[in-house]
């Protein structure tokens, strides 16, 4: 990119963040669909049948990038509670941060049951779900928001909402990308994630690197059996050079806000969407309450992590349990669990579960059975 097209685009997003923020005070929440609902206890009013006004602030406080919003989008949203999504939307209180510095670990950190990152008009990117194959939470067959064969009632913006009431994308984010200008082409900041690193729209250069596996599931107890067609997560796999992006749907270059260059993610209009792994460190902010303790995987993750599971919390199963050091672990080294699902573990039936399965190995904390807490995630 040239240097005046990076001043131009640099100028034409200070007018968009200006024309953005004028919205975001502008935006009124009459014109929104949100029918009476019952038993919403978050509406203060309590016969209230519309969102409060949106509300974000990104400030810049001690090397840290702040971001306190209400959570309430400055775009018309779906009908909620409405088919496939039973929650009502509710304004939330996010609090926010990340390093305006961020820095790469050598590894990505694998992310569970919180948000990758949030937008800029405050609300959270949260592509995974917390739905399972037969509704088994130890299964790897994580079943895919957008994958097309069970609704879990997505709005045009492809986001629905949490059962405590926070509104988030797992998709392209259509009202904010048509607030923010459109597309047109050209490069848009729509977010930071979790590690600080930005996260723009899709542009002719960022396309991701995964792929549908080839062939079909297995089945009976190990699986759902059927064609591997985006319905669960596992059904992709990352092609290296299939595309231009990296796991986390990552690549380093130069944008208008980072004319020096930086790392940043793509939010692509294919899986994965956006990353489902970071390539810096997630703030503890970002992280979702108990039920449960702390953080499951990616050992890499730092802050507080809570009472989770002792010393088998978090890190690198391989290096683990691969006793023999070839790279991946057999049944004679998988430990009691995960011995007991190895098939369900090892998706390719090659009787080890290798680097790419070990990332689908459910986190501790999500095997410890009906905690009584809170609905999951959606
Ligand atoms: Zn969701």
């Amino acid at each position: 990119m040239n240097k005046e097209v990076r001043a131009f685009l640099l100028k034409k997003l200070d007018l968009v963040l200006l024309l953005c923020g004028a919205l975001i005070f502008a935006v009124s929440s009459e014109g929104r669909a949100h029918p009476g609902h019952e038993g919403d206890t978050e509406t203060a009013a309590g016969s209230s049948s519309s969102l409060p006004a949106p509300q974000v602030s990104i400030t810049e406080d001690g090397g840290y990038r702040v971001i306190k919003a209400n959570g309430v989008p400055n775009h018309e949203i779906g009908q909620f509670p409405g088919p496939g999504c039973p929650n009502a939307a509710s304004a939330q209180s996010y609090s926010l941060r990340m390093p305006l510095h961020p820095k790469t670990n050598a590894n990505f950190t694998q992310l569970k049951q919180q948000s990758i990152g949030v937008a800029v008009n405050g609300v959270p990117f949260d592509p995974g779900t917390a739905e399972y194959w037969k509704n088994d939470h130890s299964s790897i067959w994580h079943i895919e928001a957008l994958g097309g064969s069970k609704s879990l009632g997505l709005d045009q913006n492809h986001a629905h909402v949490q059962p405590n009431g926070a509104y988030h994308y797992h998709g392209i984010p259509t009202g904010l990308v048509s607030a923010l200008g459109g597309t047109g082409g050209k490069s848009s900041l729509l977010g930071y994630a979790a590690d600080g690193f930005p996260i723009y729209l899709q542009t002719s250069g960022g396309r991701s690197s995964y792929q549908l596996k080839v062939g079909t599931r297995p089945s009976g107890t190990a699986g759902p059996g059927g064609k591997y067609d985006g319905t669960y997560t596992a059904d992709y796999e990352f092609v290296q050079g299939s595309g231009d992006l990296d796991e986390a749907n990552g690549k380093t270059g130069m944008t208008s806000e980072y004319p020096e260059g930086t790392y940043y993610y793509v939010a692509t209009a294919e899986f994965p969407f956006y990353p489902r792994m970071l390539k810096g460190t997630p703030d503890a902010s970002f992280q979702r309450g108990p039920p449960g303790g702390g953080p499951g995987g990616g050992g890499k993750a730092s802050g507080p992590g809570g009472q989770g599971g002792g010393g088998k919390q978090g890190g690198d199963p391989i290096k683990k349990f691969d006793k023999d050091g070839d790279g991946k672990i057999s049944m004679e080294e998988a430990p009691g669990p995960m011995k007991t699902n190895f098939a369900k573990h090892d998706t390719n039936g090659d009787g080890f579960i290798d680097a790419d399965e070990a990332k689908l190995l459910p986190s501790p904390r999500n095997q410890g059975g009906p905690g009584g807490g809170a609905p999951p995630p959606q």
